[in-house]
């Protein structure tokens, strides 16, 4: 077994979507980014590619390619799941949180689970979600950023 983690954090700003975990979440701002900016798909990619050491999400699909502006990011997920298994392996678990001060994610963190196990080809059971604020301290409690991180536990198969 191997584990990996992953971390990321996206500006806040007007006139951008804010998708999470693939699900475009109704809100006033949204997420800056060369692709679609979805934070949480960001953190876990990493974490996975932690998991084989294969480095990160930026090595693989760096923000300087053109092809990969606006991009959805489930896109780079289903892509990094590939490298997992052609590295042998098989994802175990996956466990995350996302920290927003705004808006409440708890309607909405079902859905984000089972977009990312449909796109990761793994039970619901298998992703864990979690939301939480900063408590209104720091760049997340201004609402000028969201952060997210995850953890990825990977098996031979
Ligand atoms: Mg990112």
């Amino acid at each position: 077994m191997r584990i990996g983690i992953g971390y990321d954090v996206h500006q806040l700003i007007k006139n951008r979507k804010l998708i999470l975990g693939g699900v475009e979440i109704p809100f006033h701002l949204g997420l800056l980014g060369h692709s679609d900016a979805d934070v949480l798909t960001h953190a876990i990619c990493d974490a996975l590619l932690g998991a084989v050491a294969l480095g990160d999400i930026g090595t693989h699909f760096p923000d300087t390619d053109p092809n990969y502006e606006g991009m959805d990011s489930q896109v780079f997920l289903h892509k990094i799941k590939a490298i997992i298994k052609e590295q042998g392996y098989v994802i175990e678990n996956i466990d995350s949180t996302v920290v927003a001060q705004r808006p409440k994610l708890s309607p909405y963190i079902q859905q984000i689970r089972s977009v990312l196990a449909k796109t990761l080809e793994i039970s619901e059971s298998q992703v864990s979600v979690k939301a939480t604020t900063s408590e209104g301290l720091g760049i997340v409690g201004e609402e000028k950023a969201i952060v997210a991180q995850a953890i990825a536990l990977i098996k031979k198969y």
